[in-house]
Formats: structure tokens, C-alpha cells, sequence
């Protein structure tokens, strides 16, 4: 992948590939990026260069005679059904119930009935521990219990391959446990693809299979978590995990 702003170049000519059922923890300095990384797969952000396969589905562009052909919108659309995002700021709607929220997509997205949907979000509000908040705006929620929320919103599209891009960053430090606790949940419970951007190093410890170390829109290193926080073999990454643990 190859993307640029203005003269800043973020990635310049990136690869790498997730496993089905992998969850991948993006790590390293701020602005090496890794959350362009998760808003190119969302299709937040268009890239300069490069493609992005889903399950061998490319996503927003083919090469066709040597040319880099965008793909019908359409068709984006299509592919990115399969994909949820996870916030740092939330993204609820704010004017919608928490109930409103969960079933928007599910309903004007995926064409469910509006019963079917509303049992579904049910559910997840159960298991998210905000079954009273149904009725509720959120605004009149905490920050931990709006990012629930978020969680259990883009678990209702079923999504195939969760983006988590730094969910708790904007949360209290006491709170930051409950939506680790939620996620957590989700890991174990599911077999959901996760790529996650945190600064938490005990949750990617924890539930991750994989952690990447970027810096400068490159991957320094590559290990399973144990290996990367506990024998890294790059200074580069020494370096930075010693300035965040
Ligand atoms: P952090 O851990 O601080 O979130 P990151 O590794 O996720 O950092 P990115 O957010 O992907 O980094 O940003 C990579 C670089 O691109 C940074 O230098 C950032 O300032 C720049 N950048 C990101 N978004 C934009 C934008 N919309 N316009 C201009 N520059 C941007």
C-alpha cells in the first residue's frame, strides 16, 4: 500500500496479510501509521497505490493491463458489509437511542426486519452489560459505556473482520478495563478476524495471536506476543517498548 498527505508520506509500499481468525495487534510510535492502516481497509481513507484483498475479494481497486482500476462503489459497499470499526471517539449517533443506533445498519444495511434486528441488539446489549441502556442517548452514557455501545453496534453487522483503533484511548484509566473486559469477551467467544491499533500492552498481550511493530509506515518485526514484549529482537522495537511499558 502506498499513501501519502501532501508531501507526508504515511505508507510507502507496505504488505502484509492476516489469517483468517487472526487477531493482529498493530504497535509503535505515534504517526508510524498504523491507524491509516485500519481506515484504508475500512475505506475511510482512499490509498495512492496498492490493494486490498478480503478473503481473495479485492476491495476498492483491481490491476488490469498493468493499470490500477478503482472498482464500482457498489461493490465496495458490498465488501465492506463484512467489515466493522471500532472508534477511539465512539462514532455513536448522537440524536439515536442506544437501540437506534444498534439496529440502523443491521436494518437499512443488511435489509433485516426491524424485529429481528431489535432481538439481535438485545442480545448484544446483554452481553456488552448495557441490556437497561436500550432507550438511553449517548450522551447521557459514560465513555466507557458509549464505546460498549460502539462494540456491540458493529458486532451487529456480524462482521467478518474487526478494526479496533485505539477504543480506549479516550476512556478514564478506570474504565479502560471494562471495554478491555468486553473485547476480551468477544475474542474468546467468536472466531471474528481482529486487527487492533492499541496502546494498551496487556490486551495485545492477551488476546492477540500476532503483534506487528510499525515505524514509519513499515513493520520493524513481527512475533507472536510473548516473543515481541518479552525477547523482541529489534532495537527499534526494545526501544519503544521500553518507553511504553
Ligand atoms: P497514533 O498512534 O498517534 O494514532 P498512528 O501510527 O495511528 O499514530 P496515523 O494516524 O496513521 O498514525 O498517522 C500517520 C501520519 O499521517 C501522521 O504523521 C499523521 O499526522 C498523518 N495524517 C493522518 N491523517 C491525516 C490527514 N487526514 N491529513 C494529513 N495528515 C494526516
Amino acid at each position: 500500500m502506498h499513501k501519502r498527505y501532501g508531501d507526508h508520506v504515511v505508507l510507502d509500499g507496505l504488505t502484509f496479510d492476516v489469517q483468517q481468525g487472526d487477531r493482529v495487534t498493530l504497535i509503535g510510535p505515534s504517526g508510524s501509521g498504523k491507524t491509516t492502516i485500519l481506515r484504508l481497509v475500512m475505506t475511510l481513507e482512499e490509498a495512492d497505490g496498492g490493494y486490498i484483498f478480503i478473503d481473495g475479494e479485492p476491495l476498492t481497486h483491481v490491476e488490469r493491463g498493468g493499470k490500477r482500476v478503482p472498482l464500482r462503489e457498489k461493490h465496495r459497499n458490498e465488501v465492506r458489509k463484512r467489515i466493522g470499526m471500532v472508534f477511539q471517539q465512539f462514532n455513536l449517533f448522537p440524536n439515536m437511542t442506544v437501540m437506534e443506533n444498534l439496529i440502523e445498519a443491521p436494518v437499512h444495511v443488511l435489509g433485516m426486519s426491524k424485529a429481528a434486528a431489535t432481538a439481535k441488539a438485545t442480545d448484544l446489549l446483554q452481553k456488552v452489560g448495557l441490556a437497561d441502556k436500550a432507550d438511553a442517548h449517548p450522551l447521557q452514557l459514560s465513555g466507557g459505556q458509549q464505546q460498549r455501545v460502539a462494540i456491540a453496534r458493529a458486532l451487529a453487522m456480524d462482521p467478518e473482520i474487526l478494526l479496533l483503533d485505539e477504543v480506549t484511548s479516550a476512556l478514564d484509566p478506570e474504565i479502560v478495563g471494562e471495554v478491555l473486559g468486553v473485547l476480551r469477551d468477544v475474542a474468546e467467544t467468536t472466531d471474528i478476524t481482529m486487527l487492533i491499533v492499541t496502546h494498551e500492552m496487556q490486551f495485545a498481550r492477551d488476546v492477540s495471536n500476532r503483534v506487528l511493530m510499525f515505524d514509519q509506515g513499515s513493520i520493524v518485526e513481527e512475533a507472536d506476543p510473548e516473543t515481541m514484549f518479552s525477547a523482541p529482537r529489534e532495537q527499534r522495537t526494545r526501544d519503544f517498548l521500553s518507553a511504553v511499558l
